[in-house]
C-alpha cells in the first residue's frame, strides 16, 4: 500500500494552470507496461497502445485450435448486453458487465475476487440507444477504472474493488451516458460521452487518475458563437455551422475510440454525428460541414489542444459516426514506410491517414453497395455526396446504404501485422430516411429531425423475407496497402462480435447467432467453433498464464441497434444468458443446455381508432418508440415486444405506464413531457393495429 504521505509527495503543482498533476503510476500498470502491447497480459482495451487486438501468443494456432474447449464459465447477474474486453493482469481477468458493474475472477479458475455495483439509475435508460452496456475497464497503477452510464468515473483497489474516488463528468441532468472503456496515459484516465441524439455537446476529458480531478476538456463542436470559444479550432469550427446550432447540441460525442500514440504522443478521438441528424434543423442557413462531427481528432495529451483533424463524413444526415476503433500501424505504402491510422466508421469506407498530419493516404469501400457518396476524392478523401441523399433537399425519403446501424460500429476490429490484414465484423444493412417538416424539439428520446416511418417494413410475409435476406452480416479480412477485401465470410445477420487476431495465425470472433468460431487468419477458412447459444458481439482477448494460453468472451446480445426484430430476423436462438467463458487447449466443458424457446401467440384486442390516429401513432412509434422496441414493433429479444402487452387493452394502464412513468424503476421513464395524452393513446393504438396484422400472419 502507498502511504497517503507519498501520495501526497507525487502531486506536483502544474504552473500553467494551477490544477494538482499527479506523476503516472512507477509500479503495478504503467505506461511502459501497456506500451510493450499484450504477451502474456492483456492491459488495455484495444490490447495495445496501437490498438491492434493482435496477441503474439502461438501456443494456440492453426493446426491444434480443434482441441480447443472450454476451461470455466462464470454466469453473469444480468441477461442484457454485453460488450467489455476483458483484461488480464497478475491472474485477475477484469471485466464490466450491463448497467456498469465490474468483476474480477481468477484467470485460471474463474472463481470471483470482488465485484462492484454503481448502481445505476435504471431510468438512464431512456438516455441511450443500445441498452445498459459497458465496452470495459483500464487499469493504471493499483487501479481499475470505470466509466457509467449515468456518466460517472470510478476508481477502484485492483485487489479489492473498493471505490476510491467517484466522479460526475457528464454535465449535470444532461441526456448524456457512458458506455465507453476509458483509457489511461501519462497519469490521467480519459472518457468522453455517449448522446449525439440527444441535444449534447461532445467532448473528450481527461482526469489526474490520483484524485480525479479534471485537468482538460476538449469540446468537438463550437458553442454559442456570440459567446469566446474555448480554443481557436472552435472559431475555425463554427464557420461551419449556421442558425442557432448550439441551442440543440450539436453532438459530436467521443462515446468510443480513444488511442494513445507514444510514436507522435499524439491521442487520437473519432467523433459522433451532429445533431440532430437533419441538417434542416442545425444549419438553418445551409448545409455546412458541422465541424467535428463525424471526424478522427488529434490533440496533445498534456493539455488537450488541438493538432489534427480528418473529417470523415462532411455534413452528415445519416448518423455516420466515426467512434470507431481508432488502429495505429506501421505499414509500407508505395515504397515508403508510413505510420498510419486505420479506420473503418459506419460510412462505409476504409480510411487510411498519416498519424502525425491526418494525411489522407487512401479510403477505399470494405462493404458493397454504397450509395450516399459517389466515391472519393483520391486527393483529399473528400466524399461526393450523391444529391439523391440529401433528404431534407429533396424532401422525398432516402433509403441509405449503409443505414445508421453503420458498415462497421464499435464491435472491434483487429489487425495481424503477421498478415497485413485487418478483420472488421461488417454490417450489411439499410436504413431509410426523410425530412420530417413537422419536426420540434423535444425532451426525451431520440431527436433527430427525420422521420424514419416510411421505412416501416409493411406487413406482408414476402416483404419480410426480402428485407432479412438484405439484412446480412459478414466478417471482412481488408488489407489496407491495397484497399481491397482479400477475403470475406458471410453472416447470417448484421451485428456480429468483435475480433481477435494471434500469431497463431487465427482470428477469433463470435456471432449473433452464439456461435464463438476461429478462422484461418490468411484464408478464412473456419477451423473451429463452439456453441455458446445466446449471441455474442463482445471481442475476445488471450492471455497466458504458467505457459497455458487462454482466450476469453463475453457472451450476451444486445447494444448495438437492435434492427433484427422489426425487419423479421428474429435471430435469437434464446434470450440472453450472458457468461464469460474461457477457453484452452484440451478442455472438455461444455454450456448448460438453453431451456426450450417459448412460442408465444399474439392475443392482441381488436383494432380501434381512426386512420388518423393509428397513423400518427405509427409515425410516433417509429421515431421514439422503435430505437428500444423494434421496428414496425416487433421487438428483438432484449426490450419487450409491445405487441404482446398485456396492457394493450386498456387506455388507462397503458398511460400509467408510457405516460406517468410506473415502469420507470425498469428503464422505461415517463414520456408526459415529450407527448400529450392523445399522442400516447395513439402509439397504442398502433400498436393494436400492428399486432393484429402479424396475428393474421401467424394464421396463414
Ligand atoms: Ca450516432
Amino acid at each position: 500500500m502507498r502511504s497517503k504521505a507519498l501520495a501526497l509527495a507525487m502531486l506536483l503543482p502544474l504552473a500553467a494552470c494551477g490544477k494538482q498533476v499527479s506523476a503516472p503510476p512507477t509500479t503495478g500498470v504503467t505506461d511502459e507496461l501497456i506500451a510493450k502491447g499484450p504477451s502474456d497480459e492483456w492491459l488495455t482495451y484495444g490490447g495495445d497502445r496501437a490498438e491492434q487486438r493482435f496477441s503474439p501468443l502461438d501456443k494456440v494456432t492453426d493446426k491444434n485450435v480443434g482441441e480447443l474447449g472450454m476451461a470455466w464459465f462464470a454466469d453473469l447477474d444480468t441477461a442484457r448486453g454485453q460488450e467489455a474486453t476483458p483484461l488480464m493482469h497478475d491472474g485477475t481477468l477484469y471485466i464490466t458487465t450491463a448497467w456498469s458493474m465490474v468483476k474480477a475472477y481468477d484467470a485460471r479458475t474463474g472463481a470471483v475476487k470482488w465485484q462492484y455495483d454503481p448502481k445505476v439509475p435504471r431510468e438512464k435508460l431512456v438516455d441511450v440507444c443500445c441498452d445498459a452496456v459497458n465496452r470495459g475497464v483500464a487499469l493504471y497503477g493499483d487501479k481499475v477504472y470505470v466509466a457509467t452510464l449515468d456518466g460517472r468515473l470510478v476508481a477502484l483497489g485492483q485487489k479489492t474493488g473498493k471505490v476510491i474516488w467517484d466522479k460526475l463528468t457528464i454535465p449535470k441532468d444532461s441526456h448524456m451516458a457512458i458506455t465507453g472503456a476509458p483509457r489511461v496515459v501519462k497519469g490521467m484516465v480519459l472518457i468522453g460521452s455517449a448522446g449525439a441524439e440527444y441535444f449534447t455537446r461532445g467532448y473528450l476529458a481527461a482526469f489526474d487518475a490520483e484524485s480525479g480531478a479534471e485537468r482538460w476538456r476538449f469540446y468537438t463542436v463550437p458553442g454559442d458563437p456570440s459567446k469566446p470559444q474555448e480554443g481557436k479550432h472552435l472559431e475555425a469550427a463554427a464557420k461551419t455551422w449556421s442558425g442557432e446550432f448550439w441551442k440543440l447540441g450539436g453532438g459530436g460525442t467521443v462515446w468510443d475510440s480513444i488511442t494513445y500514440d507514444p510514436a507522435t504522443d499524439l491521442i487520437y478521438f473519432g467523433t459522433a454525428n451532429a445533431e440532430p441528424w437533419n441538417p434542416a434543423y442545425r444549419n438553418t442557413d445551409g448545409a455546412g460541414d458541422s465541424l467535428y462531427t463525424a471526424s478522427i481528432v488529434a490533440v496533445k495529451p498534456d493539455s488537450g489542444e488541438y493538432v489534427w483533424h480528418f473529417q470523415e463524413t462532411p455534413e452528415d444526415r445519416w448518423d455516420f459516426d466515426s467512434n470507431q476503433q481508432i488502429t495505429v500501424a506501421d505499414l509500407d505504402i508505395g515504397g515508403q514506410k508510413r505510420h498510419v491510422i486505420l479506420h473503418a466508421p459506419k460510412n462505409g469506407f476504409f480510411y487510411v491517414l498519416d498519424a502525425r498530419s491526418g494525411e489522407f493516404i487512401s479510403g477505399k469501400p470494405f462493404v458493397d453497395g454504397i450509395n450516399w457518396a459517389r466515391g472519393l476524392d483520391p486527393k483529399t478523401g473528400k466524399p461526393d455526396i450523391n444529391p439523391d441523399a440529401k433528404y431534407e433537399l429533396t424532401g422525398k425519403p432516402w433509403l441509405g446504404i449503409p443505414g445508421a446501424v453503420g458498415a462497421h460500429s464499435w464491435t472491434p476490429m483487429s489487425y495481424s501485422p503477421r498478415t497485413g490484414l485487418v478483420y472488421i465484423p461488417v454490417n450489411n444493412t439499410a436504413q431509410a430516411y426523410s425530412h420530417d417538416p413537422d419536426w420540434k424539439p423535444g425532451t426525451t428520446g431520440f431527436q433527430l429531425g427525420i422521420d424514419a416511418s416510411p421505412g416501416n417494413v409493411p406487413a406482408d410475409e414476402a416483404v419480410r423475407a426480402a428485407t432479412k435476406a438484405a439484412m446480412t452480416g459478414a466478417l471482412v479480412a481488408f488489407d489496407p496497402v491495397a484497399g481491397e477485401v482479400k477475403w470475406k465470410v458471410p453472416l447470417q445477420t448484421p451485428t456480429n462480435g468483435g475480433t481477435l487476431a494471434t500469431a497463431g495465425n487465427l482470428v477469433f470472433q463470435g456471432t449473433a447467432l452464439g456461435d464463438f468460431r476461429a478462422y484461418a487468419a490468411d484464408t478464412g477458412k473456419q477451423l473451429w467453433s463452439f456453441p455458446a447459444y445466446s449471441g455474442i458481439l463482445a471481442a475476445p482477448i488471450t492471455y497466458s498464464i504458467d505457459g497455458e494460453q487462454y482466450v476469453a468472451v463475453l457472451v450476451g446480445w444486445g447494444g448495438v441497434w437492435d434492427v433484427s426484430g422489426g425487419k423479421g430476423v428474429t435471430s435469437r436462438i434464446t434470450p440472453n444468458i450472458s457468461r464469460l467463458v474461457v477457453f484452452k487447449l484440451g478442455a472438455k466443458g461444455a454450456l448448460p443446455a438453453p431451456p426450450p424457446s417459448v412460442e408465444r401467440v399474439l392475443d392482441p384486442p381488436p383494432v380501434s381508432g381512426t386512420p388518423e390516429q393509428i397513423a400518427m401513432g405509427s409515425k410516433l412509434f417509429t421515431n421514439s418508440c422503435s430505437v428500444c422496441h423494434g421496428n414496425a414493433a416487433v421487438a428483438g429479444s432484449l426490450n419487450p415486444d409491445l405487441r404482446h402487452s398485456a396492457v394493450l387493452g386498456s387506455a388507462e394502464a397503458w398511460r400509467n405506464i408510457v405516460f406517468d412513468g410506473a415502469l420507470a424503476h425498469n428503464g422505461m421513464v415517463a414520456w408526459k413531457t415529450q407527448f400529450n395524452a392523445d399522442q400516447i393513446d395513439a402509439i397504442r393504438l398502433y400498436v393494436i393495429k400492428r399486432a393484429n396484422e402479424d396475428k393474421a400472419l401467424e394464421g396463414k
